[in-house]
């Protein structure tokens, strides 16, 4: 009998020191969502125009990956079946309007196979796409896609040495996991699967942080089917108040400042010289600002 009441107490005792201090959960993305969405646009052709238009009235935010020596300009690229496709590119006095909402990312300044050149080469695509893009845009260029997603390892390598803090490729996971290493973003699919996968993520009631990462390009949207079910896609999802649609660069930023934030036994501090980030408590979310530090309960979950 005295050894129940003991517990009970000691029970009460408990709950009330959690009451007090809150415990950790977990981290979210801004205003305590858990649902991300990238939508990552190859090359800079002048379909570019509607589909950020198409983006903007849905309230989506996009990310475009440009060929900066290819801007203003209109060229063949030959097909495997002898035909060839002519591209015209954006100009490059135009990015800040067609691009005003949305953000300008690498994509090789000629659009070579990086598996195919040297690292020198790399290199020389990168900096001049960061140095033309930058330069146009008054933006860091921090993101890029891979041209025709090709990489590998070394090259992810030697581009993390840049100012770039992500690099896509096309290798779909068809899954809304964060990847394990930035510079080698495999996104969850092409455009053209994305409805597929629309109603799943609607329905997402996560634990943790998810991300539908959605690529393509716009010149695809010739096919009158596609351009709908693209319209479909930005309409349901850009309605959904729970999914925080970004840039490819600010997301890779966030997450990075989650990995700087120090959780310890009784306490969670954000570095001074990091970004805000949000946190879920026991109590509710809550923005940790930078230099501020938190006393947490490490005896709940
Ligand atoms: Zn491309």
């Amino acid at each position: 009998m005295m050894k129940n009441l003991v517990l009970v107490l000691l029970f009460c005792l408990i709950l009330s020191a959690c009451q007090d201090t809150p415990s950790f959960i977990n981290f979210t993305y801004p205003d305590g969502k858990l649902k991300a969405l990238v939508l990552s646009y190859d090359d800079g052709t002048i379909q570019d125009v509607e589909l950020a238009q198409l983006f903007d009235e849905n309230g989506l935010k996009g990310t475009f990956n440009l060929n900066s020596s290819y801007l203003g300009v209109t060229r063949g690229w030959p097909q495997q079946n002898g035909d060839t496709i002519y591209q015209r590119y954006v100009p490059k006095d135009s990015l800040l309007i067609i691009y005003k909402n949305h953000e300008i990312a690498a994509h090789g300044a000629l659009h070579k196979n990086f598996t195919d050149i040297t690292h020198e080469e790399v290199l020389e695509e990168i900096s001049i796409d960061i140095e033309v893009l930058s330069q146009l845009s008054k933006r860091e260029i921090i993101s890029m896609a891979y041209p025709f997603g090709n990489t590998n390892d070394s090259i992810a390598v030697l581009l993390s040495k840049t100012n770039l803090i992500n690099g896509r490729t096309v290798s779909d996971t068809y899954n809304f996991e964060l990847p394990d290493n930035y510079m080698m973003w495999h996104p969850t699919c092409h455009d053209s699967k994305a409805l597929d996968y629309l109603n799943d993520y609607l329905e997402l009631k996560p634990q943790a942080l998810k991300l539908f990462y959605v690529w393509g390009h716009s010149w695809e949207f010739g096919d009158e089917q596609r351009w709908n079910n693209m319209v479909e896609f930005c309409q349901r999802i850009g309605k959904a108040n729970d999914i925080w649609s970004v840039g490819n660069g600010e997301l890779t930023q966030y997450l990075l400042a989650i990995d700087r934030v120090i959780i310890g036994e009784n306490s969670i501090s954000n570095p001074s010289d990091n970004l805000p980030v949000w946190i879920q408590l026991s109590i509710g979310n809550k923005l940790l600002e930078a230099g501020q530090s938190l006393e947490i309960n490490s005896s709940m979950p």
